[in-house]
């Protein structure tokens, strides 16, 4: 037997640990390996939504390369059929902006409504609001996959004012419209922002970083809202994740859609997920503003309402820690 010096062997023992952490067997020698039975009857729905279009220049894309981007990014994750609701009121000739909405109902993506203006219901007289929703509903409704559905600008739903709630309620059901309400949330417009101010500054951000936060801080929510709902309802809903036309969700959703498949998800329509029974649901809550699950949540008096990651102090502090790495 070779003799070995302390020093000698210690490298041996290095290099057999270095050799080891980078061998893998090939699949063939390990066997058949068995998927818990929780993934392979998985219950765990998503479908997607963006909204915002047209959103204006981001912190890396040209207004007019995003909508390329994202189309292709659809694709290549499998997301077959989106829901973009739209504020035609910000269409600008110079962007192309209602070519690129065409291009997205003609990926096979669907049209909803946004407001022409992108209203915020708690600032504004019933009145003026529900005339924007008519608004963007006369640019939307002779496009083609044009859904009857109209989503609250901000989550605002009225927040404190019932009435004001209650009238809007009436309104959408008087022009045949449906709720298009959200599910998991995490704010991808706020890791936008900070990264726009990131970029003018000139500051270097960490771009692995970035896309680990982002796919990070949706896939927690969407278990989030899953666990809130199974304890709500005592079944799963299918959810509908809000995103928006940002550069952040054209260069990361199909990282998004991997992640979320690997942790037992299956993507669905836009229009599977708004076949969901809660989708009829009005839940009563004191603050109308958020999630469809969240509030009804909240109604029922169940757990801990909102995800902590659409706290911004708490985005902030992530975004500078590990994107800025400040
Ligand atoms: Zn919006």
């Amino acid at each position: 037997m070779l003799a070995l010096s302390p020093r000698l062997f210690l490298s041996s023992v290095l290099l057999a640990i270095l050799l080891f952490a980078f061998w893998r067997p090939a699949d063939s020698a390990i066997g058949p390996v068995a998927e818990p039975v929780s993934v392979a009857i998985s219950d765990k729905r998503i479908a997607f939504s963006f909204d915002d279009a047209p959103r204006g220049a981001g912190a890396f894309l040209e207004p007019d390369e995003r909508p390329k981007l994202l189309i292709e990014a659809l694709k290549t994750a499998g997301i077959e059929q989106a829901v973009f609701f739209i504020n035609p009121g910000r269409i600008t000739a110079h962007d192309n902006d209602a070519a690129d909405i065409a291009a997205y109902a003609n990926a096979g993506h669907l049209l909803a409504n946004h407001t022409a203006g992108h209203s915020k219901l708690s600032s504004v007289p019933t009145a003026t609001f529900l005339a924007d929703i008519d608004a963007a509903e006369a640019w939307l409704k002779d496009k083609p996959n044009y859904r009857p559905w109209f989503r609250f600008p901000f989550l605002d739903e009225g927040r404190t004012n019932r009435a004001k709630r209650d009238a809007v309620r009436a309104g959408l059901k008087q022009r045949g419209l449906m709720n298009g309400y959200v599910t998991v949330d995490a704010s991808d417009w706020y890791l936008e922002d900070m990264a726009i101010t990131a970029a003018r500054a000139g500051k270097l951000m960490d771009w692995n970083a970035l896309r680990d936060l982002f796919v990070e801080s949706y896939v927690e929510s969407a278990e989030f809202s899953d666990d809130l709902a199974r304890r709500t309802l005592g079944r799963a809903p299918v959810q509908m994740i809000l995103l928006h036309e940002t550069d952040l969700a054209a260069m990361f959703v199909d990282d998004l859609a991997a992640a979320l498949k690997k942790r037992g998800w299956t993507i669905v329509s836009a229009d599977e997920a708004y076949r969901d029974p809660i989708a009829h649901m009005e839940p009563d809550v004191d603050f109308a503003d958020g999630t469809r699950t969240q509030m009804l949540a909240a109604e029922r008096k169940i757990g801990n309402r909102w995800y902590e990651r659409n706290d911004q102090k708490l985005a902030k502090k992530l975004f500078a820690e590990r994107v800025l790495r400040d």
